[in-house]
């Protein structure tokens, strides 16, 4: 009997732990510059495998490459969530490491990292973020001609939902593994980076959400994670309460301070109170 097997995928997730970059000097307790935990995610068949996200600076991905050594597969993409620099910078130096692996995004996020590395103001905010630490000449990932793509077999989704904390944000599916990696749609017990969105766009990323929870992934990977923490399904819900709860605090009209000492009441349990700090300066600067 001819029997075709298809193996299911394996999903593993590499933490880079929290670390200080450089940046304005916190003006409170928790308001020194540090970056969140941030991951990158294997998706393994049998032979090959993907990465999802690139993280950061060299030392990240040095680290993140020996862990994946471990796992022996031959990594023949890495797959880019958006186009904020902390999640494809790293696609350079990984590329030393693993030469077959093709930076791969949709379109428009391939458009949003050519913004991040090429507006004047962005690419200073980056490279002044982290001196040193970044590639000198940055790779892009290539555009998808297919919102779809195969590993060993199985279908890969790039699901492009819009807005999560940045624009033009989206997810893997991974249907063989029941597993959405999310990039920065879902965080899980980091605080949301809200400075790009206002009310209005929280609620696009409400929805964004929303679309994760219909495809009922049993694991969901945020992009900024405690390391250790559970890639349970229940941080899509836990992302739209903090993004809830903020939007209601923002509207009662306190200070920064008033935000933040509210937020952190109900959503202390979160590491890198900073983002909270800048996430809330932005918010009452817009205000006015
Ligand atoms: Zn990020």
């Amino acid at each position: 009997m001819v029997h075709t097997k298809r193996n299911a995928l394996t999903v593993d997730v590499y933490v880079a732990p929290m670390r200080p970059f450089v940046g304005a000097p916190g003006q409170a307790p928790g308001d020194a510059p540090m970056w969140s935990p941030t991951s990158s995610t294997l998706i393994a068949g049998e032979r090959e495998a993907i990465l999802v996200d690139t993280l950061i600076t060299e030392d990240q991905v040095d680290a993140l490459a020996a862990w994946v050594r471990g796992f022996n597969k031959h990594i023949v993409g890495v797959y880019v969530t958006h186009g904020h620099q902390d999640h494809w910078i790293g696609l350079a130096r990984l590329q030393k490491h693993f030469p077959d692996a093709r930076g791969m995004a949709t379109a428009e996020v391939v458009g949003r990292a050519m913004f991040e590395t090429t507006d004047p103001r962005l690419s200073a905010y980056w490279r002044g973020s982290f001196p040193g630490e970044l590639p000198k000449t940055p790779v892009l990932p290539e555009a998808l001609s297919a919102q779809e793509f195969e590993l060993e077999g199985q279908t890969l989704k790039a699901i492009s939902v819009g807005q999560g904390d940045t624009e033009y944000s989206t997810f893997l599916h991974v249907p063989a593994a029941a597993a959405v990696i999310g990039g920065d749609v879902v965080y899980n017990r980091v605080h949301m980076m809200t400075a790009e969105t206002d009310e209005r766009s929280r609620e696009a990323w409400i929805a964004s959400l929303d679309a994760v929870a219909a495809l009922d992934p049993k694991i969901v990977v945020a992009g900024h994670k405690r390391v250790g923490a559970t890639d349970s399904p229940e941080n899509i819900s836990a992302s739209q309460q903090y993004l809830r709860d903020f939007s209601r605090i923002v509207n009662e009209g306190g200070s920064v301070e008033d935000i933040v000492a509210a937020m952190l009441q109900i959503h202390g349990d979160r590491d890198n109170p900073r983002t909270l700090w800048h996430s809330s300066r932005t918010a009452v600067a817009k205000r006015s």
